[in-house]
């Protein structure tokens, strides 16, 4: 329990380093793969590019072409005539909550419903389609805000007086339809592979683990965004970094102090000890005659030194206190506490 505290703050700083770390890493090593990513031509001559490599596949490209739906397209809930291919929707609730202890409401809010929809889609340049395969799997994948409403809920009496005393209080809802759109231009980066058919081109996530990215962004303006964000990183993982190094700078500060303060005692302990030996030594040695009731019950050779504690009995001497453990030798009663006793 005696480093809880610090304990605890460590272990959030660590998984906080842990985590921006981890993101840091991924950046610097997606900024990496783009760098060296291959930029292909989109047309009928890249199908019979792709079909002529052993593997049948390209290992990491980059295309850029209008999105076309293959089925169906999704039609927005919020915009009329609008239509995509990937739809997400999102329902967040607003609230104030109490801080119990402090009193103070403060806002939050809180991700109720994240839903996604999709359909087949291509990339079209010129008059060749690019399949995109699993397109919500991607480590980006920009979505373009359709609709954001934001709703407040009337709260009645009653809600209020349940608020007060469950400590949270409904704000209101904020509903947002994101979508890629048809024919926006897109970005893709990942693995060119030939379909079953032989005729027609997929571009689906690198099995080397390369990131995946589906982005409206062009490649200069998408590197230039991705080393903004490892830029972050790397700071906020120096900060978190800091505060660990500082967390455990602390610990072993107040461990050290502790033991010093434990071993100043111990000698002060060890020194007082000494001291009253000592001074017993001296009284002992005074060639003073001792009478046989003041002479300790156990050895019979040092006076009485020794008052027991609660009986009340002085009837042993320093060295046989260390001996005598729990009972009186005299009326069995159990020892409590002793202390030395001057008799004059
Ligand atoms: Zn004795
Ligand atoms: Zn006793």
């Amino acid at each position: 329990m005696d480093y809880f505290i610090e304990g605890l703050a460590l272990g959030f700083d660590a998984i906080a380093f842990g985590l921006v770390y981890h993101s840091y890493r991924f950046k610097k090593s997606a900024i990496k793969s783009i760098e060296n990513v291959q930029f292909v031509e989109v047309d009928q001559k890249l199908v019979d590019h792709v079909a002529s490599e052993p593997s049948k596949k390209l290992d990491y490209v980059v295309v850029r072409g209008k999105v076309i739906a293959l089925s169906s397209p999704i039609r927005s809930i919020n915009a009329w005539n609008t239509y995509g291919v990937v739809q997400k929707l999102t329902t967040r609730e607003h609230l104030v909550t109490r801080h119990n202890f402090v009193g103070f409401w403060s806002e939050r809010e809180r991700t109720i419903q994240e839903v996604y929809n999709s359909i087949p889609f291509a990339l079209r340049s010129g008059s060749v389609d690019i399949e995109v395969a699993d397109a919500l799997s991607a480590h980006c994948l920009d979505l373009e805000t359709i609709s954001d409403v934001y709703e407040p809920i009337s709260i009645s009496l009653w809600d209020y007086i349940w608020g007060f005393f469950t400590g949270i209080r409904p704000q209101g809802l904020q509903k947002t339809e994101e979508m890629v759109r048809e024919g926006v231009l897109l970005t893709g980066i990942g693995e060119l592979a030939l379909s079953e058919d032989k005729a027609t081109l997929r571009l689906q996530p690198s099995q080397d683990g390369l990131p995946f990215f589906l982005t409206s962004l062009p490649l200069n303006t998408l590197t230039k965004r991705l080393e903004g964000e490892k830029q972050t990183l790397k700071y906020l993982s120096i900060v978190f970094g800091i505060i660990g190094v500082g967390i455990m700078g602390m610990m072993a500060h107040r461990w050290y102090r502790n033991r010093l303060a434990k071993k100043l005692e111990e000698e002060e302990h060890l020194r007082l000890e000494k001291a009253r030996k000592e001074r017993r030594q001296r009284a002992r040695s005074n060639n003073h005659e001792y009478s046989d009731n003041e002479l300790c019950v156990v050895c019979r050779e040092n006076p009485k030194e020794i008052i027991l504690l609660p009986c009340g009995h002085v009837c042993i001497c320093e060295d046989c206190s260390n001996d005598v453990t729990n009972l009186c030798p005299v009326c069995r009663a159990e020892i409590l506490s002793r202390n030395p006793a001057y008799i004059s």
